[in-house]
């Protein structure tokens, strides 16, 4: 149906060239034609290089004032939207909430077709952070995204018919999801998996792009060492692998080192880039009591996509301990480095180091903090290799780490301008504190990270800590707040340029550059912002009313260049709702937001009515015993996502009614509100531990309703850091 008008258009277009494209016609000559996405926006980044760079001009410095409200599109979903939607040809290619996919006319918003996958509800319960999508990959009519319970879809362009799938997760009993976009490498399209906060070995998976035939599987964490069973295509980097982990490593829990977010495809040189997450459980003399480097975690790697062989690796953080995922997307540029130009890979991690290599041969040409950093002194001249300080081991007790678990910078995309030769970072400052827990083995598809981190705004919030260690920790304390903010680095100068705070150190949102000189970043205070790429100088601010973390993209029409971008709220700390932000005051329903000059003014979604008094708990009568055991069971398995505060994106289980506190067990224990995404507990849970759970859940409803009376703040949730 759509086939028709496109090539008839298409046609008209390209009357020289002799060629009629049919839906979605994204192929390799075409990406490096149009490597600067000009009119077409045809990879997640943008092109090859995921650069997130827009050669398009219309919109510049001084049209920006002009800039106003093309089209808007309703998902009508209320989680966390993360993906940079692809244009081919004035259709619109995205994902949403667990991978559902919109192909919508680029140039209207009309709806041309929707995919909406079956996920079982029993895959929310290894979702550390939301039930996000990252996007989908677009090549030769096939639209390709991962559901967030691993199913790859392969679906046609035109209709959204399914083509094929592969179940890609190799244990459903254990904690793997799926969230990132699928990468077309080669001859395959590639997916990895998140998982690194619960018990799974991390990797990618290589299918054939027609057929949906798996090619190869490559493993970015050993697992026990037994030759001839290492289950990867790259048998001798698995053993290279395991020689950096203690024989007696936790392999029960599986490693990490997850592939669930940054992969980038380099077409000179016919690599895959694959940038791998943090290691489990987190502290390495658990995870690893000898020590090792334990390779492949927090790292960037080299693959060959035609055979699933590694071609070199490089560890931005030896032996990670502190949650220092390296998953962030990357971007390849050619950079003047010591007076020739250098093919090079570009990365700001959750460490707080910038890193330039060499994408030929994986050599580290630079690795400077683009944030405050104090767990490692750089990297050693000689060998490349991070040189982690001695006072980050945080088993001899609680420790002040910078950057914090949140990272310096995870997976919001930044963006890197060829005309200013700046990277635009959305980057957070500030240190958290992380201690070991007590060893409880592992707990089966759930969260092992076996340690507790503190993310303090002020010393007030050390409290529960040893006193000595407090007064330790509290030397520290200019070091104690936290901040966002839109960074312009110079990465062969190696410093900021200019900076942004944003609202909030949560406010990170993906970012947008453009040859018109702006950058684009979001906010999830609701507004949409341009910037002057050299000065940092703010040119428009459009309130759109919806809570923004996506990047945005741009992508032309018949001469009319559009900003397009995904809002709502989501992602790691999804759950807290901040006052600032417009998912606060509108809610949180997913819209994909497009501007254009002269357009008109944004509609915001109507704001939330109030909310209603507090009902009035039960009242708490249960043993103090059963209280405390309630609490500990409710902090391992229900604070991931219940956070007990008003406008959270899930259920506040201080404002239960008596209906609900009737049904507690049938919907905790038997699945009564699996329909709404709430899983069953009854294989974890016993009834007595659901009960005290609940009695735990009266008693601080109490606490709160009394806090309510008197005026007091309520009681403040202990904090929590995933991601
Ligand atoms: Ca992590």
């Amino acid at each position: 149906m759509r086939r028709f008008p496109l090539c008839a258009l298409a046609l008209l277009a390209t009357l020289a060239l002799g060629a009629c494209r049919g839906p979605a016609a994204v192929d390799r000559a075409r990406l490096l034609a149009e490597a600067k996405g000009h009119e077409q926006w045809l990879t997640t980044g943008g092109d090859y290089g995921k650069t997130h760079y827009s050669g398009l001009a219309q919109i510049d410095r001084g049209s920006v004032a002009r800039l106003g409200y093309a089209w808007g599109f309703d998902t009508n979903t209320d989680r966390g939207l993360e993906a940079t939607p692809i244009v081919v040809d004035g259709v619109m290619y995205t994902s949403g909430v667990a991978g559902r996919v919109y192909a919508l006319d680029a140039g209207s918003g009309r709806l041309i077709w929707r995919f909406e996958p079956h996920v079982d509800a029993r895959v929310h319960r290894a979702t550390c952070c939301d039930q996000v999508n990252r996007g989908v990959a677009v090549w030769q009519g096939k639209v390709y995204v991962a559901a967030l319970d691993g199913v790859l879809y392969a679906l046609d362009a035109a209709s959204g018919r399914l083509l094929w799938r592969a179940d890609t997760i190799i244990d459903h009993t254990r904690g793997y999801s799926s969230t990132g976009a699928p990468e077309v490498a080669g001859d395959v399209v590639v997916i990895g998996n998140a998982g690194g906060e619960f018990d799974t070995r991390g990797y990618i998976t290589a299918y054939d792009l027609k057929t949906g035939r798996q090619a190869w599987r490559f493993f970015t964490a050993p697992g026990k060492p037994s030759p001839g069973k290492s289950g990867s295509t790259d048998a001798a980097a698995d053993m290279a692998a395991a020689r950096t982990w203690d024989p007696h490593s936790r392999w029960d829990v599986g490693g990490g080192g997850n592939v669930w977010d940054g992969m980038v495809y380099d077409p000179d040189l016919d690599l895959l880039y694959v940038a791998t997450g943090n290691g489990e459980v987190y502290a390495r003399r658990r995870r690893s009591p000898s020590g090792g480097d334990n390779l492949y975690l927090a790292s960037v790697l080299a693959i060959r996509p035609g055979t699933g062989r590694l071609v070199w690796s490089y560890q931005e953080t030896p032996g990670d301990e502190w949650d220092y995922d390296s998953a962030a997307p990357m971007v390849l540029a050619t950079l003047g480095e010591g007076g020739r130009p250098r093919r090079v890979l570009m990365h700001a991690p959750k460490n707080g180091f910038f890193y330039v290599l060499d994408r030929a041969t994986g050599a580290l040409i630079s690795a400077k903090p683009y944030v405050r950093t104090n767990w490692a002194s750089g990297a050693d001249p000689a060998t490349g290799r991070m040189q982690p300080n001695p006072d980050a081991d945080y088993s001899t007790g609680p420790k002040l780490i910078l950057p914090s678990p949140v990272g310096g910078h995870v997976w919001n995309p930044m963006a890197f301008s060829p005309d200013t030769g700046l990277v635009y970072i959305p980057a957070i400052e500030g240190g958290g504190v992380i201690y070991a827990g007590a060893d409880q083995g592992r707990r089966p598809g759930l969260v092992n990270v076996g340690v507790h981190m503190l993310l303090p705004s002020s010393v007030r919030d050390l409290t529960g800590l040893p006193a000595a260690d407090v007064r330790r920790l509290s030397a520290d304390g200019p070091d104690l707040g936290r901040q966002a903010f839109l960074r312009a680095w110079d990465p062969r100068a190696r410093r900021t340029v200019w900076q942004v705070p944003t609202v909030g150190w949560w406010d990170h949102g993906g970012v947008l550059a453009t040859r018109g000189g702006l950058v684009f970043q979001g906010s999830t205070d609701g507004h949409l912002r341009a910037y002057d790429d050299a000065t940092g100088r703010l040119l428009k601010d459009i309130d759109t009313g919806s809570s923004i973390i996506a990047a945005p993209m741009s992508y032309a029409i018949g001469g009319v260049q559009y900003v397009a971008v995904m809002a709502a709220a989501g992602g790691g700390l999804w759950y807290v709702p901040h006052p600032e932000n417009a998912a606060y005051t509108y809610g949180n329903l997913g819209r994909i937001l497009v501007f254009r000059l002269d357009g008109g003014p944004t509609p915001k979604p109507p704001p939330l009515p109030p909310l209603e008094p507090m009902p009035a708990p039960p009242p708490s009568t249960a043993p103090a015993a059963t209280v405390a055991r309630g609490q500990a069971l409710f902090a391992a398995d229900c604070a991931s996502c219940h956070v007990n505060l008003p406008r959270s994106a899930s259920a506040d289980l201080t404002r239960l009614s008596p209906a609900e506190h009737a049904a507690f067990d049938t919907v905790v224990l038997d699945g009564g509100l699996e329909p709404l995404g709430m899983p069953r507990w009854d294989d974890v849970l016993s009834r007595a531990d659901a009960d005290a759970i609940h009695a735990y859940l009266i008693k601080l409803s109490n606490e709160v309703y009394a806090a309510r009376q008197g005026h007091r703040p309520p009681p403040r949730p202990a904090a929590n850091a995933a991601g």
